[in-house]
């Protein structure tokens, strides 16, 4: 277990790309934190970075009270696990988990001991002497974890682990790579940009844009209370809607949209707003209501669209604020397309940014 600490990490590659512009972060011992963001957002080049495999430009890394910026990555107690397994074809299961003991020179008795201990941990007890191209998808994930964890690491790194396996075995594996960082005590960053699987696992995470971090905290507190229309859009799926400023109070704020007032909380605690400013309003789809009886925020529209999923119900209604996707779970109406209705929503689950 060790704590891991980024202080002003920044990396520009060849002298003019910043991938990573400024990095604070502290990820405490135990924890398995993921790292969030689109295409391009730095965070597989954050993972280089704690990992050794590349240098920051700017700032430091700290394994608890070590700085490790320049420390070669086989001396930093860290192991990596990668979305393409990078195992060696023609070596065995137990050669594969076998093989970065053999070059720290561990003795060979030590190195069987360590290697079924290893296999027990992903549950593949007596499959050391199977060939790699004998293994499933699944089970060729579970080698390369037990290749990182057969070392003996304190931190383990993972980078996309499962974006190569189907949909069943990924959420299967999730359950696994989480006990596994539990049982161990290891602190665990995890690389994905598959916001339910962040959701899923996470104990914390911080969500990347363009070299920055946007917002970091608990998987709830991230979904329930966004600091701004970026993140809001990329955990979860959200109605987003511009306005402007009407009334600012201290933690909400009424916003005008196309005539009607909508109500919601501030989360950005550095936003100090005025009459006129622009805002974004967040409604998450599940947080509109689709009663008789009123409520804060009523709006009246049109449904346009509707999706019957089983336990839920998606339509996409017309109002005067705009298109809204609205869910309804386990509905016990169904109502047609062309029907008009009300929606609201409580203002203690609505989210208003700065534009
Ligand atoms: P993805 O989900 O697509 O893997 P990412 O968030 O992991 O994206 P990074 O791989 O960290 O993003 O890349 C961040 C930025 O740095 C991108 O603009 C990328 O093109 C650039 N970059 C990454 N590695 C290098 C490199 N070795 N040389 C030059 N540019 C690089």
């Amino acid at each position: 277990m060790e704590t891991i600490r980024i202080e002003g990490v920044r990396k520009i590659f060849g002298g003019s790309v910043t991938a990573l512009d400024g990095i604070d972060l502290e990820i405490g011992a135990g924890e398995l934190f993921f790292l969030l963001g689109g295409s391009g957002c730095g965070k597989t080049t954050l993972l280089r970075c704690i990992a050794g495999l590349e240098t920051p430009t700017e700032g430091k890394i700290f394994f608890g009270e070590t700085d490790v910026t320049s420390l070669a990555p086989h001396k930093r107690e860290a192991a990596m696990v990668f979305q393409s397994y990078a195992l060696w074809p023609h070596l065995t299961v137990g050669q594969n988990i076998a093989f970065g003991l053999e070059e720290r020179k561990v003795p060979k008795k030590e190195i069987k001991e360590r290697v079924e201990e290893a296999l027990a941990m992903v549950k593949l007890e007596g499959y050391g002497d199977r060939s790699i191209d004998q293994m499933s998808g699944g089970q060729q994930q579970r080698v390369s974890l037990a290749r990182a964890l057969v070392v003996k690491p304190r931190c383990l790194l993972l980078d996309e682990p499962l974006s190569n396996l189907d949909a069943q075995l990924r959420v299967e594996m999730r359950r696994e790579i989480r006990r596994i960082v539990k049982e161990n005590d290891l602190t665990g960053i995890y690389v994905t940009h598959d916001q339910e699987e962040a959701l899923a696992m996470a104990d914390r995470m911080a969500v990347l844009s363009g070299g920055k971090i946007s917002q970091v905290g608990t998987p709830e507190e991230v979904y329930r209370a966004p600091t701004s229309p970026y993140v809001a859009g990329f955990i979860g799926e959200t109605n987003l809607i511009e306005g402007e400023v009407m009334e600012m109070h201290e933690d909400f704020c009424f916003v005008r949209v196309n005539g009607s007032a909508i109500v919601g909380r501030v989360t950005n605690p550095e936003w100090k707003a005025r009459t006129g400013d622009m805002a974004v309003v967040s409604v998450r789809p599940e947080v509109w209501r689709l009663h008789k009886e009123g409520g804060e925020n009523e709006i009246s529209g049109k449904i346009v669209e509707r999706s019957y999923l089983g336990q839920r119900i998606e339509y996409f209604i017309d109002t005067g604020i705009g298109r809204q996707q609205v869910v309804e779970m386990n509905p016990h109406i169904i109502h047609d397309i062309g029907v008009e209705v009300t929606i609201h929503a409580e203002h203690r689950d609505v989210v208003v940014f700065p534009k």
